[in-house]
Protein backbone atom coordinates (compact mmCIF):
# COMPACT_ATOMS: atom_id res chain seq x y z
CA UNK A 1 0.00 0.00 0.00
CA UNK A 2 1.45 3.82 -0.95
CA UNK A 3 1.14 5.77 2.01
CA UNK A 4 -0.82 9.14 0.78
CA UNK A 5 1.61 11.76 0.21
CA UNK A 6 -1.92 14.70 1.58
CA UNK A 7 -2.39 15.77 4.30
CA UNK A 8 0.49 15.56 6.25
CA UNK A 9 1.44 19.22 7.30
CA UNK A 10 -1.60 21.19 9.35
CA UNK A 11 -2.03 24.54 8.44
CA UNK A 12 -0.56 26.54 10.90
CA UNK A 13 -3.35 28.91 13.24
CA UNK A 14 -2.03 31.09 15.67
CA UNK A 15 -3.75 29.18 19.03
CA UNK A 16 -3.46 26.17 17.92
CA UNK A 17 -1.55 23.86 20.03
CA UNK A 18 0.91 21.60 18.51
CA UNK A 19 -1.08 18.84 17.36
CA UNK A 20 1.73 16.33 19.15
CA UNK A 21 0.61 18.05 22.25
CA UNK A 22 -3.14 17.59 21.63
CA UNK A 23 -3.35 14.52 20.58
CA UNK A 24 -1.95 10.91 21.56
CA UNK A 25 0.47 9.84 18.84
CA UNK A 26 -0.79 7.59 16.42
CA UNK A 27 2.01 5.12 14.90
CA UNK A 28 1.92 5.25 10.99
CA UNK A 29 2.20 2.19 9.21
CA UNK A 30 5.70 3.03 8.96
CA UNK A 31 6.39 3.45 12.53
CA UNK A 32 4.83 0.00 12.73
CA UNK A 33 6.72 -1.69 10.23
CA UNK A 34 9.61 -0.42 11.80
CA UNK A 35 8.81 -1.30 15.45
CA UNK A 36 7.97 -4.80 14.99
CA UNK A 37 8.73 -6.54 11.42
CA UNK A 38 12.23 -4.92 11.07
CA UNK A 39 14.80 -7.60 11.97
CA UNK A 40 18.42 -8.16 11.46
CA UNK A 41 18.75 -10.88 8.54
CA UNK A 42 21.23 -13.62 8.28
CA UNK A 43 20.76 -14.45 3.84
CA UNK A 44 19.26 -11.87 2.38
CA UNK A 45 20.10 -8.63 -0.05
CA UNK A 46 17.82 -5.75 0.73
CA UNK A 47 15.26 -6.45 3.07
CA UNK A 48 12.46 -4.73 4.45
CA UNK A 49 12.44 -1.35 3.36
CA UNK A 50 12.83 -0.84 -0.01
CA UNK A 51 10.07 -1.39 -3.12
CA UNK A 52 11.21 -5.13 -2.99
CA UNK A 53 14.08 -7.03 -1.47
CA UNK A 54 16.65 -8.31 -2.84
CA UNK A 55 17.71 -12.18 -2.35
CA UNK A 56 19.93 -14.79 -4.30
CA UNK A 57 19.65 -18.30 -4.90
CA UNK A 58 22.10 -20.46 -4.28
CA UNK A 59 23.53 -22.03 -8.45
CA UNK A 60 21.82 -25.12 -8.84
CA UNK A 61 19.31 -24.41 -7.02
CA UNK A 62 15.43 -24.15 -7.55
CA UNK A 63 12.98 -21.67 -5.77
CA UNK A 64 10.02 -23.46 -4.17
CA UNK A 65 7.33 -20.79 -3.45
CA UNK A 66 4.04 -20.82 -1.37
CA UNK A 67 1.02 -18.92 0.10
CA UNK A 68 -1.26 -19.34 2.60
CA UNK A 69 -4.21 -16.97 4.51
CA UNK A 70 -5.43 -17.10 7.98
CA UNK A 71 -8.66 -15.20 8.06
CA UNK A 72 -10.12 -14.18 11.96
CA UNK A 73 -13.26 -16.08 12.03
CA UNK A 74 -12.85 -18.65 9.02
CA UNK A 75 -9.51 -20.32 9.74
CA UNK A 76 -8.76 -18.80 13.74
CA UNK A 77 -11.36 -17.01 16.58
CA UNK A 78 -10.61 -13.16 15.95
CA UNK A 79 -9.51 -13.39 20.33
CA UNK A 80 -7.08 -16.30 19.88
CA UNK A 81 -3.69 -15.41 21.42
CA UNK A 82 -1.49 -13.43 19.11
CA UNK A 83 1.76 -15.05 20.09
CA UNK A 84 0.14 -18.17 18.86
CA UNK A 85 -1.47 -16.58 15.86
CA UNK A 86 1.94 -14.96 14.80
CA UNK A 87 3.61 -18.82 14.89
CA UNK A 88 0.98 -20.40 12.95
CA UNK A 89 0.92 -17.84 10.34
CA UNK A 90 4.19 -18.61 8.95
CA UNK A 91 4.21 -22.36 10.42
CA UNK A 92 1.23 -23.48 8.13
CA UNK A 93 3.22 -22.31 4.96
CA UNK A 94 6.67 -23.61 6.32
CA UNK A 95 4.81 -26.78 6.28
CA UNK A 96 3.87 -26.37 2.34
CA UNK A 97 7.43 -26.29 2.15
CA UNK A 98 8.42 -29.25 3.90
CA UNK A 99 6.09 -31.17 2.11
CA UNK A 100 8.55 -30.28 -0.72
CA UNK A 101 11.51 -31.06 0.81
CA UNK A 102 12.85 -27.10 0.54
CA UNK A 103 14.95 -25.54 2.88
CA UNK A 104 12.37 -22.60 4.07
CA UNK A 105 14.60 -18.43 3.10
CA UNK A 106 12.63 -15.80 2.61
CA UNK A 107 9.01 -14.58 3.30
CA UNK A 108 6.56 -11.54 3.18
CA UNK A 109 3.83 -10.75 5.43
CA UNK A 110 0.43 -9.52 4.53
CA UNK A 111 -1.38 -8.10 7.26
CA UNK A 112 -4.62 -6.39 7.50
CA UNK A 113 -5.65 -4.98 10.59
CA UNK A 114 -8.51 -3.66 12.10
CA UNK A 115 -6.98 -0.97 14.04
CA UNK A 116 -4.03 -0.32 15.67
CA UNK A 117 -3.42 -2.28 18.62
CA UNK A 118 -0.01 -2.31 19.44
CA UNK A 119 0.20 -4.74 22.13
CA UNK A 120 -1.49 -7.00 19.68
CA UNK A 121 1.15 -6.43 16.80
CA UNK A 122 4.05 -6.42 19.31
CA UNK A 123 2.39 -10.04 20.53
CA UNK A 124 1.86 -11.14 17.24
CA UNK A 125 5.51 -10.83 16.11
CA UNK A 126 6.69 -12.46 19.02
CA UNK A 127 5.64 -15.62 17.65
CA UNK A 128 6.14 -14.70 13.92
CA UNK A 129 9.63 -14.29 14.90
CA UNK A 130 10.03 -17.14 16.86
CA UNK A 131 9.24 -19.25 14.22
CA UNK A 132 10.99 -17.53 11.67
CA UNK A 133 14.34 -17.92 13.81
CA UNK A 134 13.73 -21.40 14.76
CA UNK A 135 13.32 -22.23 10.87
CA UNK A 136 15.94 -19.89 9.59
CA UNK A 137 13.62 -17.90 7.70
CA UNK A 138 14.25 -13.87 7.14
CA UNK A 139 11.58 -11.41 6.77
CA UNK A 140 12.09 -9.63 3.82
CA UNK A 141 9.16 -7.24 3.00
CA UNK A 142 5.13 -7.35 3.15
CA UNK A 143 2.65 -5.13 3.22
CA UNK A 144 0.30 -3.45 5.79
CA UNK A 145 -3.49 -2.65 5.43
CA UNK A 146 -6.54 -1.81 7.29
CA UNK A 147 -9.65 -4.48 7.19
CA UNK A 148 -11.07 -7.84 9.13
CA UNK A 149 -8.15 -9.40 10.40
CA UNK A 150 -6.02 -11.54 8.06
CA UNK A 151 -2.47 -12.74 7.24
CA UNK A 152 -0.85 -14.03 4.36
CA UNK A 153 2.66 -15.33 4.08
CA UNK A 154 4.33 -15.42 0.93
CA UNK A 155 7.11 -17.67 2.16
CA UNK A 156 9.99 -19.23 -0.74
CA UNK A 157 12.46 -21.83 -0.10
CA UNK A 158 15.72 -23.78 -1.67
CA UNK A 159 15.84 -27.04 -3.42
CA UNK A 160 18.25 -28.45 -5.38
CA UNK A 161 17.13 -28.19 -8.96
CA UNK A 162 15.04 -31.59 -9.94
CA UNK A 163 15.11 -33.26 -6.17
CA UNK A 164 11.50 -31.74 -4.88
CA UNK A 165 9.16 -33.76 -3.73
CA UNK A 166 6.05 -33.81 -5.23
CA UNK A 167 2.53 -35.42 -4.95
CA UNK A 168 2.45 -36.76 -8.31
CA UNK A 169 5.41 -39.55 -7.68
CA UNK A 170 3.74 -42.17 -5.96
CA UNK A 171 4.33 -45.94 -7.69
CA UNK A 172 2.17 -48.77 -7.13
CA UNK A 173 2.92 -51.12 -4.11
CA UNK A 174 4.49 -47.78 -1.87
CA UNK A 175 4.03 -47.68 1.56
CA UNK A 176 2.06 -44.74 2.43
CA UNK A 177 3.67 -43.19 6.38
CA UNK A 178 2.59 -40.29 8.45
CA UNK A 179 4.60 -38.29 10.35
CA UNK A 180 3.76 -37.68 14.23
CA UNK A 181 0.29 -37.83 15.77
CA UNK A 182 -2.70 -36.38 12.66
CA UNK A 183 -5.97 -35.90 14.65
CA UNK A 184 -4.72 -34.43 17.86
CA UNK A 185 -5.63 -30.73 16.32
CA UNK A 186 -9.02 -31.24 15.51
CA UNK A 187 -9.69 -32.90 18.89
CA UNK A 188 -8.08 -29.29 20.37
CA UNK A 189 -10.30 -27.72 18.03
CA UNK A 190 -13.26 -29.66 18.67
CA UNK A 191 -12.25 -29.31 23.12
CA UNK A 192 -12.27 -25.59 22.06
CA UNK A 193 -15.38 -25.37 21.03
CA UNK A 194 -16.96 -27.42 23.49
CA UNK A 195 -18.43 -30.15 21.34
CA UNK A 196 -16.53 -32.55 23.54
CA UNK A 197 -14.79 -32.52 26.79
CA UNK A 198 -11.11 -33.75 26.83
CA UNK A 199 -9.57 -35.26 30.08
CA UNK A 200 -6.33 -34.01 28.94
CA UNK A 201 -6.26 -31.19 26.20
CA UNK A 202 -3.02 -30.22 26.51
CA UNK A 203 -1.26 -31.98 23.64
CA UNK A 204 -4.61 -30.95 21.49
CA UNK A 205 -4.21 -27.58 21.72
CA UNK A 206 -0.81 -27.32 21.45
CA UNK A 207 -0.87 -29.10 18.73
CA UNK A 208 -4.04 -26.52 16.98
CA UNK A 209 -2.26 -23.21 18.26
CA UNK A 210 1.57 -24.32 17.65
CA UNK A 211 1.53 -26.64 14.67
CA UNK A 212 5.35 -27.83 14.67
CA UNK A 213 6.16 -27.92 10.88
CA UNK A 214 8.64 -31.24 9.54
CA UNK A 215 11.37 -29.51 7.49
CA UNK A 216 13.94 -31.22 8.67
CA UNK A 217 11.87 -34.37 8.07
CA UNK A 218 11.12 -33.46 4.80
CA UNK A 219 14.42 -32.35 3.37
CA UNK A 220 15.58 -35.85 5.00
CA UNK A 221 12.87 -37.45 2.73
CA UNK A 222 14.26 -36.42 -0.52
CA UNK A 223 16.25 -39.47 -2.09
CA UNK A 224 13.78 -41.90 0.36
CA UNK A 225 10.02 -41.08 -0.69
CA UNK A 226 8.39 -41.43 -4.17
CA UNK A 227 5.51 -38.65 -3.63
CA UNK A 228 4.43 -36.26 -0.59
CA UNK A 229 2.24 -33.97 0.54
CA UNK A 230 1.16 -32.52 3.91
CA UNK A 231 -2.20 -33.04 5.98
CA UNK A 232 -4.20 -29.99 5.82
CA UNK A 233 -7.10 -30.84 5.12
CA UNK A 234 -7.40 -33.70 6.95
CA UNK A 235 -5.75 -37.71 6.02
CA UNK A 236 -7.95 -39.36 4.07
CA UNK A 237 -8.71 -36.15 1.85
CA UNK A 238 -5.04 -35.24 1.63
CA UNK A 239 -4.60 -39.08 0.88
CA UNK A 240 -7.13 -38.60 -1.97
CA UNK A 241 -4.49 -35.17 -3.72
CA UNK A 242 -1.25 -37.68 -3.99
CA UNK A 243 -3.58 -40.65 -5.40
CA UNK A 244 -5.12 -38.38 -7.81
CA UNK A 245 -2.15 -36.44 -8.99
CA UNK A 246 -0.06 -40.31 -9.21
CA UNK A 247 -3.21 -41.98 -10.96
CA UNK A 248 -3.00 -44.12 -7.83
CA UNK A 249 -5.49 -45.56 -5.22
CA UNK A 250 -5.11 -46.57 -1.79
CA UNK A 251 -5.50 -48.85 1.07
CA UNK A 252 -5.06 -48.05 4.49
CA UNK A 253 -4.76 -50.23 7.45
CA UNK A 254 -6.89 -49.90 10.23
CA UNK A 255 -4.81 -51.43 13.02
CA UNK A 256 -1.55 -49.20 11.76
CA UNK A 257 -3.28 -45.85 12.58
CA UNK A 258 -1.57 -44.25 14.91
CA UNK A 259 -4.23 -43.76 17.57
CA UNK A 260 -2.04 -43.56 21.05
CA UNK A 261 -1.73 -39.96 21.76
CA UNK A 262 -5.21 -39.24 20.52
CA UNK A 263 -6.48 -41.96 23.65
CA UNK A 264 -4.22 -40.44 25.75
CA UNK A 265 -6.49 -37.53 25.48
CA UNK A 266 -9.97 -39.23 26.75
CA UNK A 267 -11.03 -39.24 23.49
CA UNK A 268 -13.40 -41.93 22.77
CA UNK A 269 -12.34 -44.39 20.36
CA UNK A 270 -14.77 -43.46 17.05
CA UNK A 271 -14.20 -39.99 17.14
CA UNK A 272 -10.51 -40.51 17.82
CA UNK A 273 -10.23 -42.33 14.61
CA UNK A 274 -12.63 -39.69 12.63
CA UNK A 275 -9.95 -36.78 13.36
CA UNK A 276 -6.98 -39.25 12.54
CA UNK A 277 -8.52 -39.98 9.02
CA UNK A 278 -10.93 -36.30 8.44
CA UNK A 279 -9.62 -33.31 10.94
CA UNK A 280 -7.84 -30.58 9.70
CA UNK A 281 -5.00 -28.30 11.12
CA UNK A 282 -2.78 -31.34 11.54
CA UNK A 283 0.86 -30.09 9.49
CA UNK A 284 2.28 -33.40 9.45
CA UNK A 285 3.62 -35.73 6.42
CA UNK A 286 1.97 -38.21 4.36
CA UNK A 287 4.32 -39.58 1.86
CA UNK A 288 4.25 -42.96 -0.81
CA UNK A 289 8.08 -44.58 -0.13
CA UNK A 290 9.01 -48.05 -2.01
CA UNK A 291 9.64 -51.17 0.74
CA UNK A 292 13.09 -51.15 0.54
CA UNK A 293 13.45 -47.68 2.21
CA UNK A 294 11.77 -49.12 4.90
CA UNK A 295 14.84 -49.51 7.13
CA UNK A 296 15.97 -46.29 6.20
CA UNK A 297 12.34 -44.29 7.20
CA UNK A 298 12.98 -45.91 10.56
CA UNK A 299 16.43 -44.82 10.92
CA UNK A 300 15.25 -41.42 9.97
CA UNK A 301 12.36 -41.54 12.62
CA UNK A 302 14.77 -42.36 15.29
CA UNK A 303 17.28 -39.82 14.07
CA UNK A 304 15.12 -37.16 13.97
CA UNK A 305 12.56 -38.17 17.47
CA UNK A 306 9.87 -38.34 15.10
CA UNK A 307 7.87 -41.26 14.45
CA UNK A 308 6.83 -42.23 11.12
CA UNK A 309 3.64 -44.96 11.16
CA UNK A 310 3.31 -46.87 8.18
CA UNK A 311 0.06 -47.29 7.54
CA UNK A 312 -1.02 -48.39 4.27
CA UNK A 313 -0.01 -48.87 0.72
CA UNK A 314 -0.55 -47.48 -3.32
CA UNK A 315 -2.65 -49.57 -5.05
CA UNK A 316 -2.14 -49.85 -9.03
CA UNK A 317 -6.51 -49.44 -9.71
CA UNK A 318 -7.37 -45.28 -9.28
CA UNK A 319 -10.36 -45.30 -7.15
CA UNK A 320 -11.86 -44.26 -3.84
CA UNK A 321 -9.67 -44.60 -0.41
CA UNK A 322 -10.11 -48.35 1.21
CA UNK A 323 -10.12 -48.71 4.55
CA UNK A 324 -8.77 -52.96 6.10
CA UNK A 325 -10.51 -53.19 9.33
CA UNK A 326 -8.92 -55.57 11.35
CA UNK A 327 -11.03 -58.51 10.98
CA UNK A 328 -10.03 -58.52 7.07
CA UNK A 329 -12.99 -56.33 5.76
CA UNK A 330 -12.43 -53.83 3.74
CA UNK A 331 -15.13 -50.54 3.28
CA UNK A 332 -14.31 -47.10 1.17
CA UNK A 333 -13.79 -43.40 3.40
CA UNK A 334 -15.19 -40.55 2.70
CA UNK A 335 -11.91 -38.67 1.95
CA UNK A 336 -14.04 -35.41 2.93
CA UNK A 337 -12.00 -33.15 5.29
CA UNK A 338 -11.69 -30.36 7.52
CA UNK A 339 -14.96 -28.46 6.39
CA UNK A 340 -17.44 -31.40 6.23
CA UNK A 341 -15.87 -32.88 9.43
CA UNK A 342 -16.37 -29.33 11.61
CA UNK A 343 -19.69 -28.46 10.16
CA UNK A 344 -20.99 -32.22 11.07
CA UNK A 345 -19.16 -32.80 14.67
P1 LIG B 1 5.24 0.11 -1.18
O1 LIG B 1 4.22 1.18 -1.03
O2 LIG B 1 6.45 0.45 -1.98
O3 LIG B 1 4.63 -1.22 -1.55
P2 LIG B 1 5.01 -0.20 1.63
O4 LIG B 1 4.79 1.16 2.12
O5 LIG B 1 3.83 -1.09 1.49
O6 LIG B 1 5.85 -0.12 0.28
O7 LIG B 1 6.06 -0.95 2.57
C1 LIG B 1 7.29 -0.35 2.91
C2 LIG B 1 8.31 -1.43 3.17
O8 LIG B 1 7.90 -2.17 4.31
C3 LIG B 1 8.45 -2.44 2.04
O9 LIG B 1 9.80 -2.86 2.03
C4 LIG B 1 7.56 -3.57 2.47
O10 LIG B 1 7.99 -4.80 1.90
C5 LIG B 1 7.73 -3.54 3.98
N1 LIG B 1 6.54 -4.02 4.72
C6 LIG B 1 5.28 -3.53 4.72
N2 LIG B 1 4.48 -4.19 5.58
C7 LIG B 1 5.25 -5.16 6.14
C8 LIG B 1 5.02 -6.19 7.09
N3 LIG B 1 3.82 -6.39 7.66
N4 LIG B 1 6.06 -6.99 7.42
C9 LIG B 1 7.28 -6.82 6.85
N5 LIG B 1 7.56 -5.87 5.96
C10 LIG B 1 6.58 -5.04 5.60
MG1 LIG C 1 3.50 -2.28 -0.36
Amino acid sequence: MRASRTNTAPPVCGNLPPPSRAMPSVPSEFDLIRRYFTRPVTHTGLSVGDDAALVSIAPGAQLAVTTDTLVAGAHFFPDAAPRDLGWKTLAVNLSDLAAMGAQPRWATLALTLPGIDENWIATFAVGFFDCAGQYGVDLVGGDTTRGPLAMTVTLLGEIPAGAALTRSGGKPGDDLWVSGQPGLAALGLAHLRERIRLTDASRALAALHRPTPRIEQGAALRGMAHAMIDISDGLAGDLGHLCERSGLGATLDAAALPMAALRETGADEALARRCLLAGGDDYELLFAAPPCARDGIEALARRLRLPFTRIGQLDARAGPIQLRETGGSVHTIEASGYDHFIMNL
